[in-house]
């Protein structure tokens, strides 16, 4: 997939937002859901995407629309650091099929890490307990800030 390719209104995330497939949020406002990654490379990995925007990656998104869903992440990720405890994270997003991109709708990945953790393989993770995943979620939104 090009980076210039039309938007698929059928990807997964499309899918999850439509409601037609299922996913553990974590919470969402009118502009933004914050969900769980399926296939975590890390415990407590969350995924935060756009739900207007049809943009597939950062070439494409709107600025207003990309402050948005940054500071959903910075949120997010604050609230991670809380329930989690990890000593450190990273923020990952994936453009173009060459550039590590498997979902063309844009998204910010929140990947908490620990020095003695190895982190797994983006793409080569396996997929996690749907039980286990819900009660990360719910310790995670359990730390959110207020919304302004
Ligand atoms: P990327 O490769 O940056 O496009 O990231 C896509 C991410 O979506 C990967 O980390 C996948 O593990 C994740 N993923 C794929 N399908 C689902 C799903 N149904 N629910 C939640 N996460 C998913």
């Amino acid at each position: 997939m090009t980076l210039h390719a039309p938007y698929d209104p059928d990807n997964i995330f499309a899918k999850i937002l439509r409601g037609d497939i299922p996913s553990v949020k974590v919470w969402e406002d009118e502009h933004v859901l914050a969900f769980m990654d399926v296939f975590p490379q890390s415990e407590g990995h969350v995924l935060v995407i756009a739900k207007q925007s049809t943009a597939r990656n950062l070439l494409e998104i709107e600025p207003d629309v990309l402050a948005q869903v940054i500071a959903a992440t910075q949120r997010t990720a604050r609230a991670v650091e809380k329930a989690l405890k990890p000593e450190g994270f990273q923020i990952l997003q994936f453009n173009g099929e060459a550039g590590g991109q498997t979902v063309f709708h844009l998204h910010f990945h929140i990947v908490p890490r620990w020095a003695d953790r190895p982190m797994k393989g983006h793409g080569h993770a396996p997929m996690a307990d749907t039980a286990v995943l819900r009660s990360l979620a719910e310790r995670i939104a359990a730390e959110l800030e207020p919304l302004k």
